[in-house]
């Protein structure tokens, strides 16, 4: 992999793609290869909403090397803005990288994004919301319960904090579940194999009750993939459990979704009568021989063109618009099987967004993080940046040729509007897209 890029490749991409805002690209880079913060950027951070490990690390290195305690230190998101390039607001996870060119400092009062120690944006943080401050009856905290991302917008729910697809052979390699919940033990967090439906629902009350600003619009159920069963349930029934009874419990108070692998329709079926609005099966990587060698376990279990198929047969189940498969977008060119060429890389995303774009079903994705935990990211860093401004214009145009709209249950669209934090996707197309209904 070429080494890291720094702000003069995004000036320089960005006056090449100039019909892609430099927010977007800016953003893209921030993603790919992390963020370092000073010491007393962390200190000043100390107020804001903290960063909650939500699923996977998103870290460019593990929790123990981390020389200034960044792992609870570090605020979940930072909004970017103004500076030399006048940027609007600019929503950014922030995945932690203390040797990253870009750093967030503390200057003159300000809290700043610099480069080489150059200022090039305004940071501002969330405040913690009042609900990070409770606990459920039993003393488990929200922040590790339901945690909230994307601004407040999205609260997540990784029900089941492990995957069953165990070891090289079968976890998907990009991925670093299993180790991350090993490390965030080691630390001493108090994170849950398994959160109970009961004391998700306490969570959610109490979210409710506090987010009196109605911030949090959406909630996501996943976890890791089960491969048998899990206390009695297979996997489509684990995960309906708690979709039926927030349903049940709070109907309609937020958009529900669902990240679970591509399952038949007879399971579908049980998610859409549970309550389940959006479908997320996530199929990672679409060429078919990095599917097999990167999803190992996915390509064991169910195959990768039975993963497609179900994929397209969900949308009769919940509607085109509302099946939103998920790709890592970068893993495609990881040594050492992947596309040596960011054209090539290009060409075999780009398929498959046109097949699935074709049929009325919008992908999206998340900047591949290589996690040093996973086995990808153990002995590389990410995809050129290249690769990532080429795929914003290439999944901004596919969406504008199908005529489609945004997906929905991300917030707006638009540079200065998008929250979604994990990829600029949004930040990417006009302000004008229409967002599909629900
Ligand atoms: S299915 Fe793959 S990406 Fe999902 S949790 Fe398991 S190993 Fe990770």
């Amino acid at each position: 992999m070429p080494a890291a890029a720094s702000i003069e490749e995004v000036d320089r991409l960005s006056a090449e793609f100039a019909d892609l805002p430099v927010e977007a690209i800016l953003k893209e880079d921030l993603l790919r290869q992390g963020i370092a913060f000073s010491d007393e950027a962390l200190r000043a951070s100390a107020e804001a909403k903290p960063k909650s490990y939500f699923i996977f690390s998103f870290d460019r290195r593990p929790i123990e090397d981390m020389e200034l305690g960044e792992s609870s230190r570090a605020p979940e998101e930072i909004a970017l803005s103004g500076g030399p390039r006048s940027l609007r607001r600019t929503i950014v996870s922030v995945r932690i990288a203390p040797d990253s060119p870009y750093v967030v400092d503390r200057k003159d009062g300000r809290l700043v994004l610099t480069a080489s120690g150059d200022v090039l944006a305004e940071v501002g943080l969330q405040e913690t919301p009042s609900y990070y401050r409770r606990t459920l009856a039993n003393g488990k905290p929200i922040t590790e319960m339901a945690p909230t991302i994307e601004w407040g917008y999205l609260v997540y729910l990784t029900v089941y904090r492990k995957c069953q697809y165990f070891g090289f052979k079968e976890e998907c390699q990009f991925c670093d579940i299993n180790e991350n919940f090993r490390q965030q033990k080691r630390a001493g967090r108090p994170y849950n194999t398994v959160k109970e439906v009961d004391e998700i629902l306490e969570a959610l009350a109490i979210i409710d009750e506090e987010d009196v600003e109605r911030r949090s619009q959406a909630y996501t159920i996943t976890g890791g993939s089960i491969v048998e069963h899990l206390r009695g349930h297979d996997e489509a029934g684990f995960y309906a459990r708690y979709a039926k009874a927030i349903e049940g419990r709070f109907p309609g108070r937020w958009i529900s979704k669902l990240v679970v692998q591509a399952l038949p329709r007879e399971s579908l079926l049980v998610f859409r009568d549970a309550g389940v609005r959006i479908y997320h099966p996530n199929y990672e990587v679409w060429d078919r021989r990095l599917f097999s060698i990167i999803c190992p376990g996915k390509e064991r279990y169910i195959g990768r063109d039975e993963w497609m198929r179900r994929i397209v047969d969900a949308a009769d189940v919940f509607g085109p618009s509302r099946v939103i498969p998920n790709f890592v977008a970068g893993v495609e060119m990881a040594l050492p099987h992947g596309f040596a060429t960011v054209k090539e890389a290009l060409a075999s995303t780009g398929e498959g967004l046109e097949f699935f774009m074709s049929k009325g079903i919008t992908p999206r994705f998340t900047t591949w993080c290589p996690e040093p935990l996973s086995v990808l990211g153990r002995s590389q860093g990410p995809a050129p940046l290249e690769y990532h401004v080429g795929l914003l214009r290439l999944w901004r145009d596919t969406l504008a040729r199908h005529r489609l709209p945004a997906p929905p249950g991300y917030g707006l669209p638009g540079a200065g509007k998008a929250i979604f934090s994990v990829s600029a996707f949004l930040d990417a197309v006009p302000e004008s897209t229409p967002v599909a209904s629900l």
